[in-house]
This record gives structure tokens, C-alpha cells and sequence, in this order.
């Protein structure tokens, strides 16, 4: 997401407000359910979640810092004990997890990267998902929403390639409660699609 550079957006600032900005092995507990979202972009999407479901533990990854700054101005506002925000790139997830592992894992429009010499930087490129399926629960779920038909399309093979098994899909989401800035926005001009993948559990993968 491509965002104006923000004067308060430093460093001291966003972990003022609770932010993690450097690797420190989470302490959480592991009975809760656990969904993870990366790339939050501004964070309307996993705040409304953590607001509407305090018993549930949700954890937000994003890289930028300018986007960060705002999410972690929304965890700060709404005072969500439940959502740990991590200002870094989702690779390095497991300095933070350690063992714990999630439910759910959310792609909310990830960058397509439409140029075929870029598709290894697509998050679910399979040695992306490979990576995150080891943050994962067996029989857990990545859920990817997308109005990027190339990337949508791509991503059924690269999941398949990686282990997961695509159990539902949607060539025309409808609205929920529960949608992102971009999502919003992309409604306006066209369709939303949405793929949820089961980690396969098979021992030969
Ligand atoms: N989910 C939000 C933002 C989508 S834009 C929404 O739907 O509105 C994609 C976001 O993913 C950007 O903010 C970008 O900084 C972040 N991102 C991309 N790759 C990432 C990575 N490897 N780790 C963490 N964040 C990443």
C-alpha cells in the first residue's frame, strides 16, 4: 500500500502505542483461537475483528511503516488487548511465534505483482505459503481475498503446489461486516474474489 509519508509515523511512536518493532517471542496463550492477518494494511479489517471478538486472540503483520503507524493508532484507540500489531515482514514471523501456532492466516489484498519476473514476491507464491504453513494449526486455513483476477487465478495452483487444498471459493464475494480499506474501495469497480485453503495433512509433503 503506498502511503504519504506521515510526520509522527517513527519508530518510538508506533511502539508507543503498543506496537512490536523489534523480534521478542510472543507470550500468548496457546488455547485461544488465534487468526492472523498479514499485510494489514491500515488495519480496519483485524481491529473490527479483535473489537467484536475479545475472547479470540488476533495478531496483525505489516511492514510499512507509515501503514503501520495507523493500524497501531486504530489497536491504541479502540484499547485492543487482544491484537498484537508486529511492524515487520511477515518471513520473519516465526522470531515471534516460537511455537505458537494460528487458525486462520488472512491475505486481504496482497500486492499482485502482475509481472511474471516478480511472481516469487506474491505471498502466496508456494515458498511464501510454505513458510506460513508452518505458523499454522493442522487443518488450519489461509484465507486469500483478492480483486486481482491473475493473482486469484494463480494462487489455486500455487496453493496446490504448496501442500494446501483449496476447500471453498468465490468469484463474487458478497459484502460483510468485515472488509478492508482496500476492499472497500475495489467494491466500486468490480468484483471481489476469495479462496479459503486447508493445510493438507499429509506426512509426504
Ligand atoms: N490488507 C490491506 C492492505 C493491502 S495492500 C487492505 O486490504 O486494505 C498490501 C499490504 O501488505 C501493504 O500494506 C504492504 O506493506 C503489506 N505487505 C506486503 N508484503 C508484506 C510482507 N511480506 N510482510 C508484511 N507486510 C507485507
Amino acid at each position: 500500500m503506498r502511503q504519504k509519508k506521515i510526520k509522527d509515523a517513527t519508530i518510538e511512536n508506533i511502539a508507543a502505542m503498543g506496537t512490536m518493532v523489534t523480534p521478542e517471542q510472543l507470550k500468548i496463550d496457546k488455547d485461544k483461537k488465534i487468526t492472523l492477518e498479514i499485510g494489514s494494511g491500515k488495519g480496519r479489517f483485524i481491529t473490527s475483528l479483535a473489537n467484536d471478538f475479545p475472547d479470540e486472540l488476533f495478531i496483525a503483520v505489516e511492514r510499512e511503516q507509515n501503514v503501520c503507524y495507523r493500524l497501531s493508532q486504530k489497536k491504541h484507540t479502540l484499547k485492543l488487548d487482544n491484537l498484537i500489531v508486529i511492524m515487520d515482514d511477515a518471513i520473519y514471523l516465526g522470531d515471534y511465534l516460537g511455537a505458537v501456532k494460528v487458525d486462520k492466516i488472512h491475505l486481504n489484498f496482497s500486492d499482485p505483482w502482475p509481472k511474471k519476473k516478480h511472481h516469487k514476491r506474491r505471498l502466496t507464491y508456494p515458498t511464501m505459503l510454505k513458510t506460513f504453513k508452518a505458523y499454522l494449526k493442522e487443518s488450519g486455513q489461509i484465507i486469500l481475498r483478492t480483486d486481482h483476477a491473475d493473482l486469484f487465478v494463480d494462487s489455486f495452483q500455487y496453493f496446490n503446489e504448496a501442500g494446501f487444498q483449496v476447500v471453498s471459493y468465490n468469484w463474487s464475494l458478497p459484502p460483510s461486516q468485515y472488509m478492508t480499506e482496500y476492499e472497500v474501495k475495489k467494491r466500486e469497480v468490480g468484483p471481489i474474489y476469495q479462496l479459503v485453503a486447508e493445510f493438507k495433512d499429509d506426512k509426504s509433503l
